[in-house]
């Protein structure tokens, strides 16, 4: 294991109380390094409504102690439904659970953010996470690194793990700035009260609608009192970057005129309506410099066109404090963190950015294609997604191949 200068345990500063951050600050908590959070906002806060969440994430959760938790506030869907946007022909229909469970020994959960982000942070002491520290720079020192924060704060750590998100100033200062790309797409996202569409008679599933430049996805969330949707539209251009903007249920609306009538009644029974773009970046050849490295968004930001933004940044956790737990040397631990990281993540950057595209095409032969693709072989089955739900992040083995 990495040991500090004085043979005591490896401090670790991670910047960032985000799910990536908090996940991996259990996992490396747990392997025996002492660790300390640096979070910009007063309090610990997740905007946003649902995480739909594989296995290959649930199970590294729930080795963290935290399945008492996700039972308590997730949902287990039965099944994952991709239908035709106007007349709600079924195109892929495939079981989640307990079908997940029996294959991986987890199972797929849903669950609002905040729901999830208060389940990781019951499980690391409160007072090891510092409120109010906005990273502003930080320097590789030769045994460690030093950061210093807008409050006038400067600490020093032995590893400094930046999980500072999309903006991260911990890539900035590593790899220099670099602003990210607007996606060309908007999501309108929102809540429902279950209680308000129960005339759908809406089973206990996962729901996605493909149509031309648009798609929507919901699920229950909440202990199943709320149901998610998150409708996306291909937009041009965007000038905003902060998904707490309000949009209005009309213009939700607008955006999905023409689709199914399930669709427009979901839209219609939210009371708020937020809209958030999508923002990119090119994948990093590297992510580690010296004793710093990062991980989650501010490494490998994805499309959330497979589910997998916040179930990558739990892996890279899991994989950090095994990488540290199995090296002496806390450099190289890094470097082989990355190594093993990178082809995995990178694999889910391109197949997200694929869906973009295929889950927005217009009514033509290349749709008919991949509908009839689709009926020969569900693509989202727990069954065709072996490598992506089987891989267990936690397993660390230097010299085996990354999937
Ligand atoms: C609409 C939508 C739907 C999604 N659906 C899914 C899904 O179903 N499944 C899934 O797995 N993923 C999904 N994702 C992706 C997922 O939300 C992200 O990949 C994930 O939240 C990234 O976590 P993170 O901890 O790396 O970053 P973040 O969640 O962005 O956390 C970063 C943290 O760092 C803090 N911070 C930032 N700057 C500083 C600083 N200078 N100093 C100190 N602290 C700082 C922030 O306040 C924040 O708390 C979705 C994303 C979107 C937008």
């Amino acid at each position: 294991m990495a040991k500090g200068s004085d043979a005591s345990p490896l401090r670790v500063a991670v910047i960032g109380g985000g799910i990536g951050g908090l996940t991996a600050a259990l996992s490396l908590r747990q392997a025996g390094f002492e660790v300390d959070v640096y979070e910009q906002a007063p309090e610990l806060t997740q905007i946003g409504g649902g995480i739909n969440m594989g296995p290959n994430a649930a199970r590294i959760l729930r080795r963290l102690g935290l399945a008492a938790g996700l039972d308590r506030e997730g949902v287990r869907p039965l099944f994952t439904h991709q239908r035709r946007w106007d007349d709600g022909r079924t195109l892929q229909q495939a079981p989640l659970n307990p079908l997940c469970e029996e294959l991986y020994g987890a199972p797929h959960i849903t669950i609002h953010r905040a729901d999830l982000l208060a389940v990781i942070a019951a499980g690391f002491p409160a007072e090891r996470v510092h409120l109010g520290y906005r990273l502003a720079g930080l320097e590789n020192e030769g045994g460690g690194a030093a950061a210093w924060f807008e409050n006038g704060a400067r600490i020093t750590a032995d590893v400094l793990v930046g999980a500072d998100g999309i903006h991260s100033v911990v890539r900035a200062a590593l790899f220099g700035e670099e602003a990210p790309r607007f996606a060309g797409c908007v999501a309108y996202r929102g809540l429902v009260p279950v209680e308000r569409i129960a005339d759908l008679a809406l089973d206990t599933g996962n729901q996605s609608w493909v149509g031309p430049g648009a798609h929507l996805v919901h699920y229950p969330v909440s202990r199943g009192h709320l149901l998610n949707f998150v409708g996306w539209t291909e937009h041009d251009t965007w000038n905003r970057e902060d998904w707490t903007d309000r949009a209005t249920v009309e213009r939700a609306l607008a955006a999905f005129e023409g689709w199914h009538p399930q669709v427009r009644r979901i839209i219609a029974a939210t009371d708020t309506c937020f809209i958030w773009a999508l923002f990119d970046r090119d994948p990093l050849q590297h992510w580690s410099v010296g004793r710093t490295t990062l991980l989650g968004d501010a490494c490998h930001p994805m499309y959330p066109f497979m589910g997998q933004g916040a179930a990558q940044a739990i892996e890279d956790g899991a994989t950090l404090a095994a990488c540290l737990g199995a090296i002496g040397d806390p450099a190289a631990a890094l470097q082989l963190y990355e190594r093993l990281r990178l082809p995995r993540v990178t694999r889910l950057q391109d197949m997200s950015r694929a869906n973009k595209i295929r889950f927005h095409m217009r009514d033509g032969p290349a749709q008919e294609a991949r509908d009839a693709e689709w009926g020969r072989a569900a693509d989202r089955s727990p069954d065709a997604l072996r490598w992506l739900y089987e891989f267990d992040a936690g397993m660390v083995e230097p010299a085996a191949p990354p999937q």
